[in-house]
């Protein structure tokens, strides 16, 4: 099995600014209000913790946000997934297309879920699901295409729904366009459309590191589509009278804290997108990096501050400049994330013979240096400094040895 050519280097204990913190993890007093009050009522034994109206509210507030007509809150983004991919009773010849670089989340969902996974090129500077790429691999055997909005760049869905009319599958009809948005929560689509309302489903977590998090833990699913949102409902609370289901619930105290932090949601981004800009403004001129797309109206919420490095450092070059960030600076870095198939034993084996040489590539020239609006001005100020004096380190070493 092929490996990962460069591992995160988290034995650095001492890092000053960490590689990856809660990024979500932002309450204020309005977030604790409503865990108090949840706590003292719930003490009231007539009450308890049952979480209907609480989870009924969160998922009116979520579809008030995004202007889909339904919002289905899960316990997370992961078993939200399971349940789309689930609807779908893919057989073992189905095929979903996937971008090679993402989460491994929801390629292990099609696997789990008994489907084929296709894997598909990033296009290279947003990192998202090529469109292109994506016509070279679909077939009459395609069922869906599962749409990642990578790192909190927002991709245009239109193209990818023209694509599925183009190619429907004999018995099932077009493809559905499955949208993953657990980076993207609160992001606008080119058309101006929140993130949600465009695809036959969107999922979203909130997880910690997301950005908006309800403790850590956290799901919702929005959909136009009324008979995939009453189906997923009773999937997750052991599927109503008839059918097969399993427990799945939101509970009551995320959903509490998840209507406060919808509520601020617009402006958490905002302060993300600001530092993000403040830093490309900083990096500007740094000849050896290729810094984020600073795309406007929302349409990138920098879940991660992407920087690729030059081709030549592929690999070895970019593992020895996050080793200098961490070592010498105290700034944290991650590779978010290597090729699914290069880092999962499970995808490896199912994906064998399927090769992404694109995406192998950009991965091995990506970092993601530690970004987060609750930084204060100085931390960014000594993060931007130590990314350009450690680029000029690792230059010059690639100079000597050339
Ligand atoms: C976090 C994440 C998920 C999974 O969400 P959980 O709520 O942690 O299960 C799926 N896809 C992407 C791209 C993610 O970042």
């Amino acid at each position: 099995m092929p490996t990962n050519p460069a591992t995160v280097p988290r034995h650095i204990e001492a890092l000053r600014w960490p590689v990856e913190p809660a990024q979500g993890g932002w309450y204020t007093d309005a977030e604790h209000d409503a865990v108090r009050k949840v706590l003292a009522e719930s003490d009231d034994w007539r009450t308890g913790w049952k979480a209907v109206p609480y989870t009924d509210a969160f998922e009116e507030a979520f579809t008030a946000h995004t202007g889909a007509g339904h919002a289905v809150a899960f316990n997370s983004g992961g078993t939200a997934m399971e349940m789309i991919l689930r609807y779908l009773r893919l057989a073992p010849e189905d095929e979903v297309i996937s971008c090679a670089i993402n989460f491994v989340g929801p390629h292990i969902a099609v696997i789990g879920q008994g489907g084929r996974l296709v894997l598909a090129e990033p296009e290279p500077v947003t990192l998202n699901l090529d469109v292109a790429d994506t016509e070279r691999v679909i077939s009459p055997r395609t069922r869906a295409i599962l749409l990642t909005h990578w790192n909190g760049a927002v991709a245009d869905v239109r193209p990818l729904l023209d694509l599925a009319d183009r190619h429907p599958h004999p018995v099932h009809g077009p493809p559905v366009v499955i949208v993953d948005a657990a980076r993207a929560c609160g992001g606008r689509t080119p058309t101006g459309a929140r993130v949600g309302v465009e695809g036959w489903a969107t999922v979203f977590s909130f997880e910690s590191k997301k950005l908006m998090t309800t403790f850590g833990q956290g799901g919702v699913v929005t959909t136009n589509n009324s008979a995939l949102a009453e189906r997923l409902r009773r999937l997750r609370a052991y599927g109503g009278r008839d059918h097969w289901g399993t427990n799945q619930m939101m509970s009551k105290i995320q959903a509490a804290v998840g209507i406060v932090q919808l509520s601020r949601l617009d402006d958490m981004n905002s302060a993300r997108i600001s530092r993000a800009h403040r830093r490309t403004q900083a990096l500007e001129g740094i000849d050896e990096l290729t810094l984020p797309p600073a795309l406007g109206g929302g349409q990138h919420l920098y879940y991660r501050y992407n920087l690729l490095v030059p081709d030549e450092w592929a690999g070895g070059g970019r593992h020895k400049l996050m080793n200098v960030l961490a070592a010498t600076y105290g700034v944290g870095s991650i590779i978010s994330d290597p090729v699914t198939y290069l880092g999962h034993g499970l995808i490896s084996e199912h994906a064998s013979g399927q090769h992404c040489p694109r995406a192998e590539r950009l991965a091995a020239r990506l970092l993601c240096p530690i970004l987060h609006p609750r930084m204060s001005p100085g931390d960014e100020a000594a993060i931007c400094d130590a990314i350009r004096r450690a680029t000029a380190d690792v230059a010059r070493t690639h100079r000597a040895t050339d």
